[in-house]
């Protein structure tokens, strides 16, 4: 078991003069919460917190993630809280501990392989501060080292993640032996038999082949030093894991493996490499078709190197990878692998700029004097444009930064888009326009009656989602369209004494495609959308039956109102129901006011005042007659605007005017003048125009104000 005075001396051998107060501090919090808490193992809990912190002070961290090491399940497993943690250790050692207890508590369920990827890069995603992986990282190693404790199913289950999960993120981040002692630990635990049935074998091969690798590489060496070409030459055995892939994937038998150790060159510069090559084919006889050229073509994770096999000094195939440094670099941190290319597409600069810095991120660690400089407070959003949350069933769902919970509902399907009703994150309700975290457990609400609305797209952030939503309302706007179209062409047809449906059946077609429109729905959709208007089918009509010569005599308008249903918005278009009708925002109109409507261009009929300066500019074939209708139950939102003495209070006592009035104060605004006035904009909401009257009046009552007018248009 690890002492702390291990972990403090490792400390001092890297910073003699640390101060190691808050490690030890640390060590007796950890101590005092954990206390009475034993592992599988019979061991004391305390052992694992100790151990996480040792390998982060093998791996030469700074004293945040060691003291969040000691701490780490301390959240999780005990009654610590974060607060009390940020209390006594500071905001750094808290903020590592809450990622690592995050991170902890996802609950990866279903289908992990297939998942990898992205829950690899939530996960670096939720690790803002890079330390947390770290800790994260550590605690996996030890956990792993301790696996053995586990139940069977369990242990498969770690040892799984670990392959899957945590052994390419450390990879990633360039701790090569962190990644394959990761590996093999898993490996031993999801195939015991064939792991240890390897090991022996590769030992035993590795015996016999003692001073063979000293020897090939100083052949090497030599033989470049001789074509004045200085290199590295390193032999290393693979580890354990690595040989396994390797007989899997190529279907090969251990014997057939000539690479139990690679050999690699490492040059200055690409022209060096080709020329070290040719030294080597010309050392060693190449196997034929075993040469690769990963330079002139490299992968598409960017791995650059020649890959070549050849018969080696005891008649053995060998296989020997040239490369620069540079490529080396790249190759043994694996970080361009995905983070520089993603689906093909390059990402942007400020994404590749975080990566370069992550990239030299362990380099740095290596190089600096004093590793107290080492990831102080560092932080960053590794995926800025990208957030990934679960559904609840432990899928992830990649989207962009911003997205809401329309888009997840998009994602899970189009008829759940469509009638999303609201979203539970985490287990709360959450408006839809909330913006999804990393982690969040996403599930969406539905009902029958929900449909999309054009608000939506301001909330909805993909394009899935935009897209879909567009196409309901176009759908939605077409259908309007058409009811409104076929009613307004019908009392054209009646005001000329022309009988609409006998047209519909006979001629409507020929004056559609005359037109140029497709087909009937087509013309009266365009009807509807303001796009021409009633009239000019009845000329085409008309002028089609008697010759181009026939002039339209104004004929005596026949109206006749049937009783109809008015509009949710109290509206009454004559003739027409199913009528989509917005209240113009310009001239606020109220029961009560003389109003006229205006066919939009798609956005089907628009109330407006008969005196709103806007009405003037409409044209004049696309006005319709409205009324009000007295019976409904709705507010409606009209502007005032308020002119009073500059003294304090006015806000306060014309609001409670307009409350007393009984009227909702939606909106108000208020702006001062040098002319020693106040001004102020309210937008309340009112029954009718005779409610408005006694709003108004109310307001005039309230001592210093000066003026109370209803404004005509904005
Ligand atoms: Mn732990």
């Amino acid at each position: 078991m690890i002492r702390i005075n291990d972990i403090l001396d490792q400390i001092h051998s890297y910073m003699p003069d640390a101060d190691t107060s808050l490690v030890e501090k640390a060590y007796v919090y950890s101590a005092k919460v954990h206390d009475g808490q034993t592992r599988l193992s019979g061991e004391p809990y305390l052992s694992h917190p100790l151990a996480v912190a040792f390998i982060l002070s093998q791996q030469r961290l700074d004293l945040a993630s060691i003291t969040a090491g000691l701490l780490h399940d301390s959240v999780e497993d005990t009654l610590a809280t974060i607060e009390e943690l940020e209390k006594m250790f500071g905001k750094d050692v808290a903020r590592i501990v809450d990622g690592v207890t995050k991170i902890s508590q996802i609950e990866f369920q279903s289908k992990i392989q297939k998942q990898a990827e992205n829950i690899r890069k939530m996960i670096l995603a939720m690790s803002k501060d890079i330390r947390v992986l770290l800790v994260k990282l550590a605690d996996r190693l030890h956990n792993m080292r301790t696996l053995q404790y586990q139940k069977e199913y369990k242990r498969i289950k770690i040892a799984r993640e670990t392959l899957d999960i945590y052994a390419p993120l450390a990879s990633r981040l360039g701790i090569d032996w962190m990644k394959r002692e990761l590996e093999d630990l898993a490996f031993s635990f999801l195939y015991p038999e064939e792991y240890h049935e390897l090991r022996q074998e590769v030992k035993t091969r590795l015996g016999q082949r003692k001073g063979y690798v000293e020897e090939v590489q100083e052949i090497i060496s030599k033989k470049m030093a001789e074509y004045s070409l200085s290199c590295r030459v390193l032999g290393r055995p693979k580890h354990i894991y690595s040989i396994f892939r390797k007989m899997r994937r190529q279907n090969v038998t251990l014997d057939e493996i000539y690479d139990l150790i690679a050999f690699r060159i490492i040059l200055k510069s690409v022209t060096e490499c080709y020329e070290a090559l040719g030294i080597v084919h010309a050392l060693w006889k190449p196997v034929p078709g075993r040469f690769k050229d990963y330079i002139s073509l490299p992968k598409a994770n960017m791995y650059q190197s020649l890959h070549t096999t050849v018969i080696g000094p005891y008649g053995e195939r060998m296989e020997i990878q040239i490369r620069t440094e540079e490529m080396d670099k790249i190759a043994s941190e694996g970080i361009a692998a995905h983070w520089l290319y993603k689906e093909g597409k390059i990402i942007s600069k400020n994404q590749a700029r975080q990566f370069d810095w992550l990239k030299r991120l362990m380099e740095w660690q290596k190089e600096l004097e004093d590793p107290r400089e080492f990831l102080e407070s560092v932080r960053m959003d590794l995926f800025p444009d990208e957030v990934y949350v679960l559904t609840p069933n432990g899928e992830i769902k990649e989207f962009p930064t911003g997205a809401t919970p329309i888009d997840f509902a998009y994602a899970i399907h189009t008829e759940v888009g469509h009638h999303c009703a609201g979203a539970k994150v985490n287990g709360k309700m959450v408006p839809l326009k909330y913006r999804l975290q990393n982690g969040d457990v996403v599930q969406i609400i539905t009902s029958k009656h929900h449909v999309p609305s054009r608000d939506w797209l301001k909330i909805a952030k993909t394009s899935k989602a935009r897209a879909r939503i567009r196409q309901w309302i176009k759908t939605e706007e077409r259908e309007k369209s058409l009811v409104l179209g076929k009613d307004l062409c019908a009392r054209e047809f009646k005001k000329h004494r022309l009988n609409f449906n006998e047209f519909i059946k006979s001629d409507a077609e020929e004056i559609a495609s005359s037109l140029s429109f497709k087909t009937v729905d087509d013309m009266l959709i365009a009807t509807g959308y303001g796009k021409i208007s009633p009239s000019q089918i009845v000329r085409k009509y008309l002028r089609t039956k008697h010759g181009e010569d026939f002039e339209l005599k104004e004929a005596e308008v026949q109206t006749q109102t049937r009783a109809k249903k008015p509009s949710k918005e109290g509206i009454l278009i004559h003739g027409h129901d199913d009528i989509m009708i917005h209240l113009a925002k310009c001239c606020t109109p109220v029961p009560g006011d003389e109003v006229v409507g205006y066919i939009t261009r798609g956005r089907g009929v628009t109330i407006h005042r008969e005196t709103c300066p806007n009405v003037a500019a409409l044209e004049p074939d696309r006005k319709v007659e409205v009324t009000w209708t007295t019976d409904n139950n709705v507010n409606y939102p009209v502007k005032l605007n308020v002119i009073t003495a500059d003294q304090k209070g006015m806000l306060a006592a014309v609001s409670n005017a307009i409350s007393a009035a009984e009227a909702n104060i939606l909106e108000a605004k208020v702006t001062t003048t040098p002319d020693q006035s106040a001004h102020f904009t309210f937008l309340a909401e009112v029954r009718d125009g005779d409610h408005l009257k006694k709003v108004v009046s109310g307001i005039k009552k309230v001592g210093g104000v000066m003026r109370v007018a209803r404004q005509a248009s904005n």
